[in-house]
């Protein structure tokens, strides 16, 4: 028992990955069936470790990660679908609208002002262009009131900004529309923390190495938190980076993906508190 004592356990764990060439030497041992305690301990120290071999620049997703969003956007689709019940059932307006954004993301990218004209345009299917014009007028006005929503902070977020801000350059790096991020970061009264501002028009590979580039730093210094597996984590490993998960309750049928990550520069949280102890000393 002595054996696996709280000191020689690190000390042993430490010469092993001192003696490795990099992370992925690691995951051949993952694999090999270790035991789940130490099969999470190994992640959990092994993150650490490389936190501390050089963490430069923290990106944080901000609408579900910094503030409420995906919500909002439910609540006027629901109302968008009652706009539509003479037509068609409301998971059926429900799927028309997925539908129509979906094809329009190209056109129109992320955010609000996309939403807008999607709503629109499925408003004049599922109608077959017979809608009363107040329709679309109705919904104008909820996309103009999306815009306008109050900022609701989530818990522990500026507590976390707060603690990491001067120990690390910390970054927002989000999708949407410019105008729209920028005035909810300002409303948000957390934009200070924050050396840069980054709204991509996509979250994939080439987008983190872009940004990554713009920061002027190595893929290994930077790490990126937010609520999305699929814009958030995914790519950000696959570059080379740090990838956090901190879920929210609620997310957009096009950000979902049944992914199971074994990766030791990935680390799901339940709470965004819950980074302090691995990037603080
Ligand atoms: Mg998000």
């Amino acid at each position: 028992m002595h054996l696996y004592g709280s000191l020689k356990i690190p000390l042993a764990i430490d010469l092993f990955l001192i003696s490795s060439d990099n992370d992925t030497d690691i995951l051949p041992l993952y694999n090999a069936g270790l035991p789940t305690t130490l099969h999470r301990f190994f992640k959990l120290y092994s993150f650490i470790k490389n936190n501390r071999m050089g963490i430069k620049v923290i990106a944080f997703d901000a609408d579900d990660t910094l503030w409420v969003n995906e919500p909002y956007f439910q609540e006027t689709e629901k109302k968008f679908c009652e706009l539509l019940e003479d037509f068609l059932p409301h998971h059926s307006v429900s799927q028309e609208l997925f539908k129509t954004e979906i094809a329009n993301l190209g056109l129109y990218g992320y955010g609000v002002k996309g939403f807008i004209l999607s709503m629109i345009e499925t408003a004049l299917r599922v109608s077959n262009n017979t809608l009363n014009a107040v329709v679309i007028e109705k919904a104008i006005q909820y996309g103009k009131e999306l815009l306008e929503r109050p900022i609701e902070m989530l818990d522990g977020v500026e507590d976390v900004l707060k603690a990491l801000s001067g120990k690390y350059r910390l970054v927002v790096a989000t999708k949407g529309d410019l105008l729209d991020q920028e005035r909810k970061l300002k409303k948000s009264g957390i934009g200070h923390y924050f050396h840069h501002t980054e709204i991509m028009s996509d979250k994939q590979e080439k987008d983190y190495q872009k940004l990554i580039k713009h920061l002027d730093i190595e893929p290994s210094q930077f790490l990126m938190i937010g609520n999305s597996i699929k814009s958030d984590v995914l790519p950000v490993l696959a570059v080379g980076g740090y990838g956090v998960h901190v879920p929210y309750h609620t997310t957009w049928a096009h950000e979902q993906v049944s992914h199971h990550i074994e990766h030791p520069n990935f680390r799901q949280l339940k709470q965004i508190s819950e980074i302090l102890p691995q990037l603080l000393p």
